[in-house]
């Protein structure tokens, strides 16, 4: 049988905890109640490479309560230029064995479940309705649409980011809320965009540093209810000349996923 988190339960901050995540209470929009959200979350990160690092660390260090990673990859040393959760001892190890490793001496205090696998299909369901929000760091198309799916399927909220040579992306897919689009309603499964693995192109290592960042922002975001996020937004980065961009994408109503089966 298959090791399977569950959502955690209701925790109030202690001394330590307020005093830890001091500079997070200070903050007006965050507050002991933003820091509560955080510290009762259970964040599911598929992909602990490039992406999921940095995602991971922030979400540690803000102190989730629980973090679940999966990755069936092993630490390669062409991984160590820009993931940098990994040091050159876990070279050769499980990736998401070796963030736990790493998260665990930044943060001790929270619950890292780490996933050798590669979940799919019922799998992957039911890690992500056990989650709060998922945020997806894995390298491949076909991957972030079967995320996609079982988010919509158990309206999960997703935040989405890619990065390949100079160019980063990111946004957040909310099933939750009435006519929010979702990954399929902006790429569609047969479009244009084929998978660019880092492997064969290469990736501009503080770009997938930044594009992480982001989307543990946004993740932190939607679990507190901060601000406004990036639903409907897709922010595009081009570090090669260093300018953000914006593109506003709608609900397709036609979209497999998440659109009216009957429209
Ligand atoms: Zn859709």
């Amino acid at each position: 049988m298959t090791f399977c988190p569950t959502r955690t339960a209701k925790i109030d901050l202690d001394d330590a905890a307020l005093l830890r995540y001091s500079r997070h209470i200070l903050l007006d929009e965050i507050g002991i109640e933003g820091q509560t959200a955080l510290s009762n979350a259970h964040v599911l990160v598929i992909g602990a490479g490039g992406l999921g690092s940095p995602v991971a660390l922030y979400l540690a260090s803000a102190g989730i309560a629980t973090l679940t990673i999966v990755d069936d990859d092993v630490v390669d040393l062409t991984n160590l230029q820009r993931q940098i959760i990994h040091t050159e001892a876990s070279v050769g190890s499980n990736k998401a064995e070796s963030a736990k490793h790493s998260l665990s001496q930044l943060n001790s205090q929270i619950n890292i479940i780490a996933l050798a696998e590669r979940a799919t299909g019922e799998r992957l369901l039911e890690l992500v309705r056990a989650a709060d929000i998922v945020v997806d760091c894995c390298d491949n198309f076909a991957t972030r649409h079967a995320i996609n799916r079982a988010c919509v399927a158990t309206k999960t909220p997703l935040v989405s980011g890619a990065a390949v040579r100079f160019d980063g992306q990111l946004t957040v897919f909310d099933s939750r809320v009435a006519g929010a689009p979702c990954y399929h309603c902006l790429f569609s499964e047969d479009g244009e965009d084929s998978d660019s693995p880092c492997a064969t192109f290469g990736v501009f290592a503080p770009l997938v540093g930044m594009i992480g960042a982001a989307q543990a922002a946004e993740a932190l975001k939607v679990l507190m209810g901060l601000g406004e996020t990036l639903i409907g937004r897709l922010q595009l980065f081009d570090a090669r000349n260093s300018r953000w961009r914006e593109m506003k994408y709608k609900q397709d109503p036609h979209c497999p996923v998440c659109g009216d089966a009957d429209a």
